[in-house]
């Protein structure tokens, strides 16, 4: 039996439902195309996995030819946010006020431009700007509404993990917070910018969070006790306590997923499976659903994805 709660604490914003990436944060997906940095090894994230559960074929775009993609409003929206949330904890704990977090935001702002010069050109003028960052300020109160960072002390903020299981397959993801309590107890926590999904799409929305409940106990050997999501977009917030058997099921079905990439991959046909998000599906004009065709596919591309396992 495992415990899954969802709590009601305040009413927010109407915001989109948007997921942050775990990519390196402050990177798009494609952002390294025709880089001449040496690539690391491949890695399944959560974003890349859900990616191939979609749409094959998106995934193929994201992850082999890694085409470049347009910023999109929301989720710059919640690198910033998410940006800020992580610099808060910087501040000795009594300067952690909703003012200083407020205050943070245009700083923030002018750093992400100059990371990422494309996202100014997201806005039609200086109106939709405002409005845009009066979201994100809106986001930032809901957070104070949520919780109450003077009395948390995270044990790591937007951490790097890595692990390879005994399979050899290499898992990679970047975790929002994690906080332990004296008694050794860890809590994954995750911020969400959009909003908490219908109890029918829970699952879906903690396959991320066990993802990393399975990175984290196969590196340091203890099931996090709690997996928090915290959703600003309606002040809800998402708990599960994953229990051993589960994350073992978990592996078990990552090992089966990734069976069926390296097979798609090695077969280069990847094919697409169009739903209602291809309505946000930057590859439109690429897919054979729109009348499109995808570039030829890179054999290099595959040959990289293909070292997520160790032989
Ligand atoms: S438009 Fe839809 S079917 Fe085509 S690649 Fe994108 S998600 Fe897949």
């Amino acid at each position: 039996m495992t415990d899954t709660v969802i709590e009601r604490e305040a009413a927010g914003p109407d915001v989109a439902a948007v997921e942050t990436t775990d990519e390196s944060p402050g990177t798009t997906p494609g952002a390294a195309a025709g880089g001449t940095q040496e690539r690391r090894r491949a890695a399944i994230s959560p974003s890349r996995a859900k990616d191939f559960l979609q749409c094959p074929l998106l995934f193929r775009f994201r992850a082999i030819d890694r085409l470049p993609e347009p910023p999109s409003q929301a989720a710059v929206k919640g690198s910033l946010v998410h940006s800020v949330l992580e610099r808060l904890f910087d501040l000795p704990a009594s300067g952690r006020t909703e003012e200083a977090a407020q205050g943070m935001l245009d700083p923030q702002w002018q750093e992400l431009q100059q990371d990422r010069p494309d996202v100014t050109g997201m806005f039609t003028g200086p109106d939709e700007l405002g409005a845009w960052l009066a979201e994100a300020r809106s986001l930032l109160s809901q957070y104070f509404r949520m919780e109450n960072p003077r009395r948390l002390e995270p044990a790591e903020r937007e951490m790097l993990v890595e692990t390879e299981l005994a399979s050899g397959i290499l898992l990679r993801g970047f975790v929002d917070r994690m906080d332990v309590a004296p008694t050794g107890a860890v809590r994954v926590v995750d911020y969400k910018t959009g909003r908490s999904p219908h109890p029918s799409y829970q699952d879906n929305a903690l396959f991320q969070m066990r993802f990393y409940a399975l990175m984290l106990w196969r590196l340091h050997g203890t099931v996090p006790a709690r997996l928090q999501l915290v959703f600003l977009g309606d002040g809800r917030i998402l708990t599960h306590d994953p229990s051993e058997d589960e994350l073992v099921a978990f592996e078990r079905d990552l090992e089966a997923l990734w069976r069926r990439m390296a097979e798609v991959a090695r077969s280069g046909r990847f094919p697409h499976q169009p739903s209602r998000l291809c309505a946000w599906c930057s590859f439109q004009q690429f897919c054979p659903a729109f009348g499109g065709e995808p570039p030829e596919l890179p054999a290099d591309g595959v040959t990289h994805l293909l070292g997520v396992q160790a032989v």
